[in-house]
């Protein structure tokens, strides 16, 4: 192995005692004192890794390894440091850390870069402290939306305030922003945080892209009436009518089995929701993710026929409004080629996967193509204190981000200066 796993998993438990509860639990608000001391503690590693480091105007924690061409557009690799308020001690610090490890270990073998690279740990990737995520990679390529930083909190503090309180200056954004093309690419290596690398028995897998997540509202509108007289025969019943428009949903997912697809109703709710009247309307959700835009387009065709039919038996009225829809975002294939030969190198048997959850990835892929490694989660929790991923997948997790990393370094297309 060409990293070092020991300091690796060293890091690792540091940085899990940062916010630690319970046993295992870690609770790490965005911009927040304990996210702050976290910053501290990886900005020495980031240092013994040969970085210099900052904190620019987004909250963003960045080190910088210097390349042979200072000038080349950069490497940029990382995930978040920031965790879920009841969350495990991987999600995001793995990108983090093992980035960090990847420079170490470039370091100490003596490779200078032809290229810059900065490790970043993006502000708020969760997102529930504001209620809107992905702040400091949206800000960093110039996608935030005018004023959100004005949001508050459940406290009343606004963005702007607690970014001021962490030594940002909100008057300052547009001197952090990384103007088009001077990202020449994007690493993340992340937790699966879900099942299918275990159910495979493989370690390590390379990411085909983040789905693309759509998400609906369906309201049904029927008649209320007493549940003890109304005969079934003349009811319209919206609950009757959601819980088909359910089922529909789960079916059209299902039809092909071994497409990633995934299809869900989260949040019902009923009106007048009482137990002796017949429901009247229903508010629901739909949460559609494919890496497959055509075939999602085709579902949701498919799931606003059957929800016509369905309010027809049922003689019910209904609307349907779209609330998010983001197109899938694939990883660059000559990306995916390094880390299969890397994988090859290392005889690693690697699966290639959709990520259904969203990454700092998703944002950057605006801005560069990009590439990420998944590690193997334990029985596929996350978002949660029994979140698990060994140490020795996460090295090894590592050990390909860092040959992936000399593959993206070696070479610079550049006009050489005569000598
Ligand atoms: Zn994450």
């Amino acid at each position: 192995m060409r990293i070092n796993a020991e300091r690796l998993k060293a890091h690792f438990e540091v940085l899990s005692q940062i916010g630690k509860f319970g046993e295992t639990g870690v609770c790490r608000p965005t911009l927040s004192e304990v996210e702050k001391r976290a910053f501290e503690v990886v900005s020495e590693w980031m240092k013994e890794a040969g970085m210099t480091t900052r904190i620019d105007h987004f909250g963003n924690l960045l080190g910088r390894l210097e390349g042979k061409d200072s000038r080349a557009p950069i490497l940029m690799m990382g995930s978040h440091l920031d965790s879920q308020p009841y969350g495990g001690r991987f999600d995001g610090s793995a990108g983090v850390l093992c980035a960090i490890e990847a420079v170490a270990s470039l370091t100490e073998h003596g490779i200078v870069p032809e290229r810059p690279i900065e490790v970043v740990s993006f502000c708020d990737e969760e997102g529930w402290r504001f209620n809107k995520g992905l702040f400091g990679s949206r800000g960093m390529v110039g996608r935030l939306e005018e004023g959100e930083w004005l949001r508050e909190d459940k406290d009343g503090i606004t963005r702007e305030e607690a970014l001021r309180q962490f030594g940002c200056d909100p008057d300052r954004f547009s001197e952090s922003v990384y103007p088009p093309g001077s990202i020449h690419a994007y690493l993340e290596l992340h937790i699966e945080q879900g099942p299918i690398l275990e159910s495979r028995h493989q370690p390590v897998g390379i990411v085909s892209g983040i789905s693309g997540p759509l998400w609906l509202t369906v309201k049904l509108r029927g008649m209320a009436g007493h549940a003890g007289s109304v005969p079934m025969k003349l009811r319209q019943d919206a609950l009757v009518g959601a819980a088909e428009v359910t089922l529909a949903l789960n079916e059209i997912v299902k039809q092909n089995p071994d497409a990633p697809t995934v299809g869900t109703v989260g949040s019902m709710s009923v009106f007048p929701d009482s137990p002796n009247i017949v429901p009247e309307e229903v508010v629901l959700t739909i949460d559609l993710r494919d890496i497959d835009q055509d075939r999602r387009n085709r579902y949701e065709i498919q799931l606003r026929n059957r929800i016509t039919e369905i309010a027809e038996k049922h003689r019910l009225s209904y609307e349907i409004t779209e609330d998010i829809n983001i197109e899938p975002r694939y990883c660059a294939g000559w990306i995916k080629d390094m880390m299969y030969k890397e994988c090859e190198t290392l005889e690693l048997d690697v699966p290639e996967l959709m990520s259904g959850p969203f990454h700092d990835a998703l944002i950057l892929s605006y801005a560069c193509d990009y590439g990420m490694i998944f590690v193997r989660s334990k029985d596929g929790i996350s978002h949660n204190p029994l979140e698990y991923s060994s140490y020795e997948d996460l090295a090894l997790g590592t050990d390909v981000l860092y040959g992936t990393v000399l593959r993206m370094v070696s070479h610079v297309t550049r006009v050489k200066s005569p000598s």
